[in-house]
């Protein structure tokens, strides 16, 4: 399998089209809104950005474009046909609204996008339509998603499920990881809370959920769906200790877990492959573009490298000395001793947030490496 030169180049590069959306999570990094900001980037300054990504050299990153919601862009479609024709693959991440999210979409849409990304944060409408809420037209997101997942499998997209955990749904997530394997959907994606935008609102897991948690998705993980974590890497450190044989006894939270998981699932299959990963963290692998233009490390961690308006984004990626450290996993705490640090190196989102320093030990991860 070919391995990805993280250190030349980023495998995925968000780029946050538009604040503007029709929603208005609880839990929203952008802190999105219903009109869109006049510093965002103009068509011809994203075109400049799609420009400069080529500068990465072949094969390209995978360009995100997120909002926000990126359909409320009225040249949206410009942009995705830009990139196109450029050769760097697009993947779309809208949010689920009636109005924009429609047939025609869908239809232009299909051999345009490698992927889409559709969130769900419950397993019932109550859940989700409350941490989903609509800023204006009170719609059933609940209902709505579950009918873009048909579609999106009806128009032969394909696409995977974002799902933010939190205290509010973290008993729920047996049954919506069941309601994404049977959605058709390639992955699943599972975000931890980080204390930015309105992500204050909500109440984060404390650390030992946040290690019972990403082992259960060890366990869901055996039925066969890929699972990711977006600001918990630990996961990987527990991919590494499970798949060597290390036994997890866990807490109440676990077993809880577990034991819905079996009851929906039944045993899993035997034979299915070891979970596996590739070592991205906030600034190694991943790169993030904000409305505005300005580049961080990822869309949790809002520390400034520089503007796409003045600077190259290849230049910024290979040489920022906050990004070099992160990826020579030079970490203070423990995060720079642990043996996983490679692998995991802990949510730099986190460390930034939570201690005020981005090179910091990441406050949810449960895990005490041995003192050299
Ligand atoms: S201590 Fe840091 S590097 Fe080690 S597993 Fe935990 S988060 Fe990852």
């Amino acid at each position: 399998m070919h391995r990805w030169p993280l250190e030349d180049k980023p495998l995925l590069v968000f780029y946050e089209t538009t604040k503007a959306c029709p929603l208005a999570c609880r839990h929203c990094r952008a802190n999105a809104l219903l009109k869109p900001l006049p510093t965002e980037l103009s068509t011809k300054e994203a075109m400049k950005l799609m420009d400069d990504l080529t500068g990465f050299g072949k094969p390209y990153p995978i360009l995100i474009m997120t909002g926000g919601d990126p359909l409320t862009r009225d040249d949206i479609f410009e942009l995705i046909d830009y990139a196109k024709s450029l050769g760097i693959p697009v993947a779309l991440s809208p949010a689920v609204s009636t109005r924009l999210l429609n047939d025609d979409t869908l239809r232009n849409l299909k051999g345009k996008v490698s992927s889409v990304s559709i969130s769900l944060d419950g397993a019932r409408p109550e859940t989700h339509n409350y941490s989903r809420r609509t800023a204006l037209e009170p719609i059933d997101v609940f209902k709505s998603t579950l009918e873009v997942f048909r579609k999106l499998r009806e128009y032969g997209i394909e696409f995977q499920v974002n799902t933010a955990v939190m205290k509010l749904n973290v008993h729920e997530l047996p049954q919506v990881f069941k309601i994404v394997k049977d959605s058709g959907a390639n992955a699943w994606e599972v975000f931890f809370l980080i204390r930015v935008g309105r992500g204050m609102e909500l109440e984060p897991l404390d650390p030992w959920e946040s290690e019972d948690v990403v082992q259960f998705l060890y366990d869901a993980s055996l039925y066969g769906l890929p699972i990711r974590t977006v600001e918990a890497p630990f996961f990987r450190r527990v991919i590494m200790q499970r798949n060597s044989g290390v036994k997890y006894v866990g807490g109440k939270l676990y077993q809880e877990l577990v034991a819905s998981l079996r009851e929906l699932m039944g045993e899993p299959p035997i034979n299915i492959k070891q979970p596996s990963f590739t070592p991205t963290r906030d600034g190694y692998g991943i790169i993030f573009i904000a409305s505005d233009g300005s580049i961080y490390p990822s869309g949790f961690l809002p520390l400034t490298l520089g503007n796409v308006r003045k600077d190259n984004i290849v230049k910024i990626y290979r040489e920022h000395p906050v990004l070099r450290s992160i990826r020579d996993a030079r970490f203070n705490g423990k995060c720079g001793i642990c043996e996983f640090r490679n692998v995991c190196g802990g949510s730099r989102a986190r460390a930034f947030t939570e201690l005020g320093d981005p090179l910091g030990s990441d406050p949810a991860c449960v895990y005490e490496p041995p003192m050299k």
